[in-house]
């Protein structure tokens, strides 16, 4: 038997596999959702203990996956992934309250509410580059909101992706939450089915196909995506402090996150003290970071050969290479860099980068800077260093972002409080605690008439009292 046909039967099998899977758990929908916070909370408690229990297997999983060093696992995935069980838990109770709402005049004696109820069937692709974190984040909201999960995990991450099995299965029933691994052909496969809410986190690109598939069968979205988030630093912010914060954010994860600062705009009298001051906060983070063991690896070839094509791109129209510029595919290392001189029409500049790469751009007056901002897609995060309050409010005033972090980068993801979630290229609805229980939950209006309403003064016949009375009612009510 040759090789496709082989792949055509697994393929089949495959297919079969989740359609049942599917099946069970529409089945099972309505149970989950009659169950109560106390049993949900008691759901999200077992995962931690299971999560706790097996904190060396994720450092294991994440160390083999993206060469994350345990400290990293332990406080952008591990602590991550509890403090929102912790949040859920603590706060379920409160946002699972219909909520009671005001009446207008007309609907005196009537009370309307809103209920959040479970969306049902839910479906949650997840990306490589936080695959724990990202993969059980949504999980969390979507069990805490009283829904039947299937999790598809990104097969660049096999061993992290293998993990999520194993502990979704030793946690949940499943017909309440599975986990399905595979590529783009299982994703597709998934799609197809009769979800209610599709949850995907990854690349805009495949965020239009998801949303299209999502649309055959009027599934609800939430996307999120990633893009080109900036920073921007004025004339007044301590330089030291923005070089070592910004490095920080850069090199995380090896650039490989989705609020990293994608590049700089800077005073062009800034620039050089800037460079410097940056050179020094990598090599402080990351001494000789080809043989550091705390600096993660990119997570693929194809991931290295495309850093390296958009280098070389800069390098061909001038740009100058003012730290590292160094790769080794073989041990999937690429160094810390910094770029100035940056060509604007260059793929650097116009491509998400996802990588250690960091372009400095100088700018004249904020105005330019925020020409250049605002020209492209509009980005998940957008970084302001400045102690100037009318600098920042201009900013805020004058573009669009999913979210901004002033005099920092990265950490607004850390505050469950906020929403987290892009806007346009960079996403649709919100993640994260309250925001994430609410992107699985469907908000059902609900209005209790009195047994005589004041609508039933404007039934017809239509008199010329009526006429009078609707004619106040336009005027005043
Ligand atoms: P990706 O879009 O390639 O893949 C994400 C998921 O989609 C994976 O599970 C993958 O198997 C699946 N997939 C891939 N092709 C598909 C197709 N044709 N049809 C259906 N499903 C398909 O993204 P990635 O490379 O894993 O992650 C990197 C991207 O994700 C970056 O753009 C980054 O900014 C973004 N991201 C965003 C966030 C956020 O919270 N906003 C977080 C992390 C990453």
């Amino acid at each position: 038997m040759g090789p496709a046909r082989l792949q055509r039967i697994i393929d089949c099998i495959m297919s079969e596999h989740v359609v049942q899977l599917f099946d069970l758990q529409k089945k099972n929908c309505e149970k989950v959702r009659a169950t109560s916070v106390s049993q949900r909370i008691e759901k999200l408690r077992r995962l931690q203990r299971n999560i706790l229990a097996k904190q060396n297997q994720i450092e294991k999983a994440l160390y083999e996956d993206l060469r994350k060093a345990p400290q990293e696992t332990g406080l952008c995935e591990i602590y991550q992934v509890t403090s929102e069980i912790k949040h859920a838990c603590r706060h379920l109770r409160q946002w699972t309250q219909p909520r009671r709402l005001n009446n207008p005049l007309i609907f005196f004696g009537s009370r309307a509410s809103i209920r959040y109820e479970p969306r049902g069937m839910c479906l949650i692709l997840s990306p490589w580059n936080y695959p724990l974190l990202l993969a059980l984040g949504p999980v969390i909201s979507a069990v805490a909101a009283g829904n039947c999960v299937i999790l598809k995990p990104s097969e660049v991450s096999p061993y992290t992706s293998q993990f999520l099995q194993t502990l979704m299965e030793e946690t949940f029933p499943r017909e309440e939450v599975a986990v399905v691994q595979g590529d783009q052909t299982v994703a597709t496969e998934l799609l197809d089915l009769p979800f209610h809410h599709v949850f995907f986190t990854g690349s805009p690109a495949v965020g239009k196909i998801v949303m299209q598939a999502a649309a055959r069968n009027l599934a609800s979205v939430t996307l999120e995506l990633g893009g080109k988030s900036p920073v921007i630093v004025d004339e007044t912010y301590d330089l030291k402090d923005a070089a070592k914060k910004i490095v920080w954010g850069k090199l995380l994860n090896a650039g490989q996150t989705c609020v990293a600062p994608d590049y700089l705009l800077i005073p062009e009298s800034r620039q050089k003290e800037f460079i410097g001051l940056a050179m020094n906060s990598s090599r402080k983070m990351y001494d000789r970071a080809a043989e550091n063991p705390d600096y993660c690896k990119i997570i693929s070839r194809r991931h290295i050969d495309r850093l390296q094509e958009l280098l070389k791109d800069s390098i061909d129209r001038g740009a100058n290479v003012e730290m590292g510029g160094h790769f080794d595919e073989s041990r999937l290392y690429f160094s810390p860099t910094i770029l100035s001189n940056v060509s604007l029409d260059s793929s650097i500049l116009n491509e998400e980068i996802f990588g250690p790469i960091l372009p400095v751009v100088p700018y004249q007056n904020l105005e330019e800077a925020l020409h250049f901002v605002n020209q492209k897609p509009r980005p998940l995060s957008l970084y302001i260093f400045s102690t100037n309050t009318t600098t920042v409010n201009t900013i805020l005033n004058r573009t669009h972002s999913g979210g901004v972090c002033i005099n920092d980068v990265a950490v607004q993801f850390g505050n469950l409080e906020l929403p987290f979630g892009g806007i346009n290229n960079s996403g649709i609805g919100n993640a994260h605690g309250l925001f994430g229980f609410r992107a699985f939950s469907h908000e059902r209006a609900v209005l209790k008439q009195p047994r005589v309403g004041a609508m039933t003064f404007f039934y017809p016949p239509y008199t010329e009292r009526m006429k009078k009375l609707i004619q106040w009612a336009i005027r005043y009510l």
